[in-house]
């Protein structure tokens, strides 16, 4: 019987949630949660009742161990973030690990995620992304690991607080440059949400101006660099490449 859910749960809207999720939620011996007033306000609205315990990015490594236990005395246990699905910028990926190496079954149980909503609703072709999550909060890292990202064809995609957002707009502008295209996805699912197409120069004025689009949560989906930025960067590889090869014995 001992098995550890994984559940993703909605990122606003309370009715985003699969007909499986409250099953197991209703149904496991223990709900391990994030933070108790968030799963509360869900599990409330849902009806649910079952026992909860807290797991978030502090206490991971000693409440994985006591969830080790739990399912050792044939206990079932379902693990749920704030938002979302668990694992994905949110804790959970050190007790999967641990449950898993202990040989009890980790079950997933799908649904929403901030950045597959935003891509799902953003007309974006290209069929290739990479999900970054968030960037650093100081700006030398942050700027640092944007270059490393420059020459990346394939969208990309970040999560952002509403404190940084205009700081990590102005990066991104000074490491892609003003004209690269971006999504922006905010309040997924929530009253308030937009979701807004344009240039990057473009978007840090349309944010500047109304102080209102600023606030909430975010997911930037940054357009991949233009195929000929990529045969640049392999002609580049390729002048190193050739001195390289010119050096060897
Ligand atoms: N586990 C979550 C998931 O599956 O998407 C992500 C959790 S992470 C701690 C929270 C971040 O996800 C927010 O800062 C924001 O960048 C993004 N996010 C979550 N809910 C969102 C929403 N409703 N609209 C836009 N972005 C959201």
């Amino acid at each position: 019987k001992s098995a550890l859910y994984i559940v993703a749960t909605p990122i606003g809207n309370l009715n985003d949630i699969s007909l499986r999720a409250l099953d197991v939620l209703a149904n496991v011996d223990v709900v391990a949660a994030e933070h108790v007033h968030t799963s509360g306000h869900l599990l409330a609205h849902h009806s649910i009742t079952t026992r909860r315990i807290t797991l978030h990015q502090h206490n991971e490594t000693v409440m994985a161990e006591k969830i080790a236990t739990l399912l050792a005395a044939g206990k079932t246990v379902a693990l749920i973030s704030d938002a979302g699905t668990p694992g994905v910028s949110d804790p959970g990926a050190k007790l999967v690990d641990l449950i898993r190496q202990q040989g009890y079954p980790v079950i997933p149980i799908p649904g929403a995620n901030a950045a597959l909503c935003a891509l799902s609703a953003s007309g974006i072709v290209n069929p290739q992304f990479l999900f970054y999550g968030f960037l650093p909060t100081k700006t030398g890292a942050r700027r640092n690991i944007l270059a490393t990202l420059k020459c990346y064809t394939c969208t990309l995609i970040f999560y952002e607080a509403p404190h940084r957002i205009l700081d990590c707009m102005a990066d991104l502008i000074l490491v892609f440059g003003a004209d690269r295209k971006i999504t922006i996805a905010r309040e997924l699912t929530k009253l308030f949400e937009t979701i807004h197409v344009s240039t990057l120069g473009d978007a840090l004025a349309w944010l500047k101006t109304d102080a209102n689009q600023q606030k909430g949560e975010f997911v930037l989906l940054l357009s991949g660099a233009a195929v000929q930025d990529k045969s640049m960067v392999s002609e580049q590889a390729q002048q190193i490449l050739k001195r390289l090869l010119a050096d060897l014995p």
